[in-house]
C-alpha cells in the first residue's frame, strides 16, 4: 500500500473547513471524477474512491476528531477500522450527500446503492443502550453485549439455498447482476447499468429455498460483542460498530451495531463537563479546628484536609480528579463545596455551651475580602 494522502489535501479544503465546505468539496470530486464520467480511467476511479474515503472520515464528527488527533493511525483499531472502502459503500453514501431524487440515482439503480454489477445486500444497524456509570466513564471499560439480532442461517450457511445445486445463475442479466441501459442526462448520453430486476443484484436465484430460513439465509440468534469505550464519554454519545448489526440476506454485509451511552447517576457524586463536584458537609467543630475528611472520588475514597477555620460556601478544588478528556489530554478536577451543618436540637447541655459561647468575642462574624458565592464560582470554572 502507498503512502496515504492527507484527507483535507485530497478534498482540497483547510483543516478548519466546515461541514458544509466539506460536503461541498467532496460532492465536486464526486461529479469530477465520478466513474461513468471517466469510463476505463483507473486513475478517475482512484481518485474518487480516495475522495470518498476522505469523505467518509471527514464527514463524521467522531472519526474526524480522531483523525484530526492521530492522522491515518489513528483510523485503525476499534471502531475506526476503515483503510478501504469498496464502490457500493460509497455509492450507498450519496443519497446523503446529493440528496433524495440525486441526479446520480438512477445510475446506481434506486436507494439502495450498487452502480450495475453484482452488489452485496447490507443488513441493517441495531441500536442498543448502554448504562456506565461515573467510575467507568472515568477509567473507560470494556464491555461484553449480549446482542439479540438477525444472524446467518446454520443451515445453509447464509445462503438462503437448499443445497448448493438449488443456486442457479440468474438468466435476466447471465449473473452479472446488472442490466444495462442508455439514458439522457445532464452529463450527455450514458450508458448506465442497473440492479437486475429478478435477482436484485444477487446474480443468482434461488430454486430450492433453505427449510430453516425460507431462502432469506439469516434467523434469529445472539452475538457476544465486546467493545472497548474509551473514558471520557458522555450521556447520549455513541459508537458504532461495522459489521456487528443484523445480518443481510443471502450472504450479504451485516448491518452496524449502534451503542448508544447513558450515565447512571451517581450517589454522591454530580459530573459537571469534565469537572466532578461534590457536597461535602462537616460539622461547626470541625470547620473550628480543622480535620481530615474522606471522600469519595471517581478514583476511590480519597483523605483531604480541611483547614482550622474553613469557612462554609468554601469550594477545594481537586486538581486532575475529574474525568478525562475524550480523546485528548488531561482530565478535569473535583470540587468539593464546603457545607457546615447546623444542628437542629441540642441537649440543654449542649445550649448551654453554645449559650456560652455566644458571648465571646471570637465568634462575631469578622467576614474580610469576602468574595460572593457566584464570583467564586466564577472563578473556578473560568
Ligand atoms: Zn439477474
Ligand atoms: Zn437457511
Amino acid at each position: 500500500m502507498s503512502t496515504k494522502r492527507d484527507y483535507y489535501e485530497i478534498l482540497g479544503v483547510a483543516k478548519n473547513a466546515t461541514e458544509v465546505e466539506i460536503k461541498k468539496a467532496y460532492r465536486q470530486m464526486a461529479i469530477k471524477f465520478h466513474p461513468d464520467k471517466n469510463p476505463g480511467n483507473k486513475e478517475a476511479e482512484d481518485k474518487f474512491k480516495e475522495a470518498a474515503e476522505a469523505y467518509e472520515v471527514l464527514s463524521n464528527a467522531e472519526k474526524k476528531a480522531r483523525y484530526d488527533r492521530f492522522g491515518h493511525q489513528g483510523m485503525g483499531g476499534a471502531g475506526g477500522g476503515q483503510s478501504h472502502m469498496n464502490m457500493d459503500d460509497i455509492f450507498s453514501n450519496f443519497g446523503d450527500i446529493f440528496g433524495e431524487g440525486h441526479p446520480f440515482e438512477s445510475f446506481f439503480g434506486g436507494n439502495s446503492g450498487g452502480r450495475g454489477g453484482r452488489r452485496q445486500k447490507v443488513g441493517s444497524s441495531i441500536r442498543i443502550k448502554v448504562e456506565l456509570t461515573l467510575q467507568e466513564i472515568a477509567t473507560g471499560v470494556e464491555k461484553k453485549l449480549k446482542v439479540k439480532k438477525q444472524v446467518a442461517c446454520n443451515s445453509c450457511n447464509g445462503s438462503g439455498a437448499k443445497d448448493s445445486s438449488s443456486v442457479k445463475t440468474c438468466t435476466t442479466c447471465n449473473g452479472s447482476g446488472a442490466v444495462r441501459k442508455v439514458q439522457q442526462s445532464f452529463l450527455g448520453q450514458i450508458a448506465t447499468t442497473t440492479t437486475c430486476p429478478t435477482c436484485n443484484g444477487d446474480g443468482t436465484t434461488v430454486v430450492n429455498k433453505c427449510g430453516s430460513c425460507h431462502g432469506t439465509g439469516k434467523t434469529i440468534g445472539e452475538e457476544i460483542v465486546t467493545i472497548k469505550i474509551p473514558a471520557g464519554v458522555g450521556d447520549g454519545m455513541q459508537m458504532t460498530v461495522s459489521g456487528k448489526g443484523n445480518a443481510a440476506e443471502r450472504g450479504g454485509i451485516p448491518g452496524d451495531l449502534i451503542v448508544q451511552f447513558e450515565e447512571k447517576p451517581d450517589a454522591s457524586l454530580k459530573r459537571d463537563g469534565n469537572n466532578v463536584l461534590y457536597e461535602c458537609y462537616i460539622s461547626f467543630p470541625d470547620a473550628v479546628t480543622g480535620l481530615s475528611v474522606e471522600i469519595p472520588t471517581v478514583d476511590g475514597k480519597a483523605k483531604i484536609p480541611i483547614k482550622a477555620g474553613t469557612q462554609p460556601g468554601e469550594i477545594l478544588r481537586l486538581r486532575g480528579k475529574g474525568i478525562p478528556v475524550l480523546n485528548g489530554y488531561g482530565r478535569g478536577d473535583q470540587l468539593v463545596h464546603i457545607n457546615i451543618w447546623t444542628p437542629q436540637k441540642l441537649s440543654s447541655e449542649e445550649k448551654a455551651m453554645i449559650e456560652k459561647l455566644k458571648s465571646s468575642e471570637n465568634f462575631k462574624p469578622k467576614p474580610t475580602n469576602q468574595r460572593g458565592f457566584f464570583e467564586k464560582i466564577k472563578e473556578f470554572f473560568s
